[in-house]
């Protein structure tokens, strides 16, 4: 890892043995070449979401896998106990941001490498922020984040008239994942192999209490807590926003978690229970983490370099007791509202939000009603919780064209319910919207609709 030049023969033997030799097993597109080697160094441009135990390692992995153009987002700072396993953090370091930290620490030790950091949340940077990468690598412990860089990397996906994946539009993403001694390594290609949403079920569903059984009829320590931290903390504490990464905030919850527990009768109460429950704290252990990067990173650079077939599609890792590996090839489904091409919906540039919402209800194919719309992860108009709806309400009137910031088209995501065999259910629809004579839009856009 000291090479101090970054084309010495040692530091890329081993990639040369991949890149510069051809093979039978290798993808189409696959050159092999110094040139192959070099153009990844130069063009690639990786994005890894998430500098925690599994974003270090992936830093590492791609840095030293030839990547150099490199960037990587958390919105974390470095706590004490991450110390054990994201190995790039001392304990000067606690406190500081994670994305930070992170990135210079791999600069100092492989040369030629640039990592730029981004300390925010991801649903800060700009949609169009993730479209400049050739491959988005995730290293998160959360399905809400997961579904959203999804949802933003299937955006980018455009259709042609037979409704086949335009193939410059898709961006690829490597996405893995551990939990204890288990853990995963997918990867994206959207319209093509199985998106997030396409095998959600996959997830087990996360542990959330019903509101009622917090307020009314607790029975755990784990109810206690989630009351003060989701029903009182918004009682006592009007407008601010409970930060979990803020002490006094977690000693406050604790604290009303305790009172609550009394006053029920309940035992087991703890402060490190309550950070556990409030912030959702999944085992995590050092090696899973290492195995799990060394496969995203090995699909990535197969990805970038045709030097080898990508996985197909979905690898599952097991070292509960032995070791098991398996790779399973799971299908996309054909109406994914995510990764598919979606509903086309024309309309004038004056027609209103409200009106937008009538037309669902009446749309043949759709019969959307209650709808809620949101365009680019803003919410234009939410039905529930009441409060979103006051806040969203004043848009009913204006024109969908300007909330939608005058684009010819774009998609839209509605939730509303549906009829299905005269039964009401809840759905998500991804909409194409199109705006009639609005410069931009050809023929080709419009064609392949509903
Ligand atoms: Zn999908």
């Amino acid at each position: 890892m000291a090479d101090s030049t970054t084309n010495q023969p040692s530091r890329t033997r081993d990639l040369d043995k991949l890149l510069l030799r051809p093979g039978n097993l290798v993808a189409p597109i696959f050159d092999p070449g110094a040139q192959l080697r070099d153009d990844i160094g130069e063009y690639a441009r990786i994005l890894v979401v998430g500098a925690g135990g599994l974003g270090c390692e992936l830093l590492k992995d791609l840095a030293l896998s030839g990547f150099k153009n490199l960037e990587v987002i958390d919105m974390d700072r470095i706590e004490v106990t991450n110390l054990n396993r994201q190995f790039l953090f001392r304990l000067e370091d606690v406190g500081k941001p994670k994305a930070e930290v992170a990135a210079k620490r791999v600069m100092e030790r492989v040369s030629g490498v640039n990592i730029v950091p981004h300390f925010c949340r991801i649903e800060d940077k700009e949609i169009e922020f993730y479209n400049d990468f050739s491959i988005i690598v995730l290293g998160l412990d959360s399905i809400e984040a997961r579904s959203y860089i999804n949802a933003v990397a299937c955006s980018f996906l455009e259709y042609d008239s037979n409704d086949n994946p335009i193939e410059e539009t898709v961006k690829p993403m490597v996405d893995g994942g551990t939990e204890g001694f288990k853990g995963h390594a997918r990867i994206i290609m959207p319209g093509s192999t199985p998106c997030f949403e396409c095998t959600i079920w996959l997830f087990p569903p996360q542990v959330k209490f019903p509101l009622c059984t917090l307020a009314e009829t607790p029975r755990t320590p784990a109810h206690c807590i989630e009351y003060a931290h989701l029903i009182k903390w918004d009682e006592v504490h009007s407008g601010k926003s409970f930060d979990p990464d803020e002490p006094e905030h977690m000693k406050w919850v604790y604290t009303e978690a305790v009172k609550r527990a009394e006053l029920f009768g309940i035992q087991g109460v703890t402060y490190s229970l309550t950070q556990g429950v409030v912030k959702n704290i999944i085992p995590a252990i050092a090696s899973t983490n290492a195995i799990v990067s060394a496969a995203c990173a090995l699909e990535t650079l197969k990805l970038v370099s045709g030097c080898s077939k990508t996985l197909s599609n979905y690898l599952t890792y097991n070292g509960v007791e032995g070791l098991h590996v398996k790779v399973t090839e799971f299908v996309r489904d054909k109406d994914c509202l995510v990764c598919g091409p979606g509903v086309l919906v024309e309309l004038d540039t004056t027609v209103t939000l409200q009106k937008f919402i009538d037309i669902l209800e009446e749309h043949p194919t759709l019969l959307l009603s209650k709808a809620s719309v949101t365009h680019r992860g803003k919410n234009l108009y939410m039905q529930a919780p009441p409060v979103l709806e006051e806040m969203t309400r004043s848009n009913l009137k204006l024109p969908l064209f300007e909330l939608m910031g005058k684009v010819s088209k774009d998609v839209v995501h509605v939730t509303g319910s549906t009829t299905k065999n005269d039964q009401k259910t809840s759905c998500l629809r991804k909409l194409r919207i199109a705006f009639k004579g609005v410069d931009g839009m050809t023929d080709t856009d419009m064609a392949g609709g509903a």
